[in-house]
């Protein structure tokens, strides 16, 4: 089955599969840019991101986007603040500093596992129910 889709970014139709609505001549453009914008952060450390928007010719939102996606990292010397959407504390790129990540990871795991524990508690006591007779038959032998 074919999903034909104008490109967000250009107009052009064509067969959208999976994520951003955006043709495969987009895609390698924008893949592009973002190694001229990491070469750009490496070379000028101390620029702003108006001032990389406009030396490479790029939106600030896209811009976001790359750090978002943990894609753009900007040392201690960068005037470009990340801040952890959590606590506050002062990031190289993301949305949450390595503490509030873990905590984050940390609180899905349990819930996976607390889900895993009653499964297996359930599990337990059908079998036991089917099996009514099997710890009788045990002590009469
Ligand atoms: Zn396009
Ligand atoms: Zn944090």
């Amino acid at each position: 089955m074919s999903n034909i889709r104008n490109c967000s970014r250009c107009g052009k139709m064509f067969n959208y599969v999976v994520g951003d609505v955006i043709c495969d001549n987009c895609k390698k453009e924008i893949e592009e840019k973002f190694q001229q914008v990491k070469k750009y952060i490496e070379e000028n450390p101390g620029s702003g991101l108006r001032q990389i928007a406009e030396q490479c010719e790029v939106s600030t939102k896209q811009l976001k986007k790359w750090i978002l996606e943990e894609r753009l990292v900007f040392s201690e010397a960068s005037p470009i603040q990340i801040t952890c959407e959590n606590c506050g504390t002062r990031i190289a790129t993301g949305r949450l500093c390595a503490k509030c990540k873990a905590t984050v990871t940390n609180a899905l795991n349990n819930t996976v596992k607390e889900r895993q524990q009653a499964l297996a508690a359930e599990i337990a006591k059908k079998q036991a129910a089917q099996q009514p007779n099997a710890g009788m038959k045990f002590l009469k032998t």
